[in-house]
């Protein structure tokens, strides 16, 4: 069963290295964000591509909720000690991924070509496309004005409230991820922020295509970021509710309406089971918290049999 999954890089990379355990290797190819992406020290940085690799991998540090594991700092202390700026944290591990793919980049590869590489280096079966190769940067607007959005998420703690998003760039899928979208006989939108993890990815053109393949019949099945009302970590909550939507899984389903053709929502959250039906999604109720690499199967392996169903 050939599965294309839609993630950011926590909960949506969760699930994504679920399917991968559970899936026959070459089953899964997963579309990362990348308006999260960022130059730093005149390095590419790729946040979600990253925490993706490095969970499909086995070296996600769950711990630390980011980077990779067993990480050391002294590129990072050492840039300090210079007056570099030190707020945007890098481990050395991840110091030199960056390196090798910045490095890659500037002989005039292609970005999704180049992670490819660094990819099948970690051993990696499962194909992690970037939604885009050229440039796109996600920007929020706050009480303060328009801020990049690293700024908002890790200089400022994702303290301001935020009233408005948008994309920079271009938004035009690659070779890669059009015949991945082509070739889906189940597409996952994982539990990742529905505003800037999947929000950007579905800004463009991919979002027609994922359209036209509901229309044709194969399952789009979202999975709610939202748990009973809060987000399990980051923003997503308080970024809705400043956006003019719902945190909730109804809220996030309201999103997806359209678009998705199924919808998984916690447990705590089966009260709003009818609410999400009546949008015209098929439901499952399940138990969608991924504790450890078990959680992330059991929820893999519910949703493609959710999918399946008629
Ligand atoms: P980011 O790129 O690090 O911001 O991460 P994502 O956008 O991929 O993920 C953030 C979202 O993941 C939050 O809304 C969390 O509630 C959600 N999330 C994290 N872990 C889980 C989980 O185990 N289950 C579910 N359902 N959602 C989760």
């Amino acid at each position: 069963m050939r599965v294309v999954a839609l993630a950011g890089g926590t909960g949506g990379a969760k699930l994504a290295e679920g399917l991968a355990a559970v899936l026959p290797p070459g089953d899964l190819t997963v579309i990362v964000n990348t308006g999260d992406d960022t130059e730093r020290h005149g390095l590419l940085v790729m946040p979600d591509h990253d925490a993706v690799m490095y969970m499909l991998a086995g070296r996600f540090d769950f711990e630390r909720g980011w980077g990779h594991v067993d990480e050391t700092w002294t590129v990072m202390d050492g840039l300090a000690e210079y007056g570099e700026e030190a707020w945007f944290r890098l481990g050395d591990r991840d110091f030199a991924t960056h390196i090798a793919r910045s490095a890659r980049i500037r002989e005039g590869r292609a970005p999704t070509e180049v992670v490819r590489s660094l990819q099948e280096a970690l051993g990696i079966a499962t194909p992690i496309l970037p939604m885009a190769d050229a440039a796109v940067r996600t920007q929020v607007r706050t009480d303060e004005g328009w801020l990049d959005f690293q700024e908002y998420f890790v200089h400022l703690r994702q303290g301001p409230d935020v009233r408005e998003v948008r994309f920079a760039g271009d938004l035009s899928p690659t070779p890669q991820v059009l015949d991945a979208v082509e070739a889906a006989e189940v597409i996952v939108i994982g539990p990742s922020n529905p505003i800037v993890s999947i929000g950007p990815i579905l800004a463009g053109p991919i979002r027609a295509l994922l359209e036209g393949r509901g229309t044709a019949g194969i399952p789009v099945v979202a999975v709610s970021p939202i748990v009973g009302g809060v987000a399990l970590k980051g923003p997503a909550d308080r970024m809705l509710v400043s956006l003019g939507h719902e945190s909730s899984a109804r809220g996030v389903a309201r999103l997806y309406s359209g678009l998705a053709t199924a919808f998984v929502l916690d447990t705590v959250d089966a009260t709003q089971e009818p609410d999400v039906a009546a949008l015209g999604l098929r439901t499952l109720v399940t138990d969608t918290i991924m504790a450890d690499a078990a959680g992330r199967a059991r929820l893999a392996l519910a949703v493609l049999e959710f999918a399946g169903r008629p």
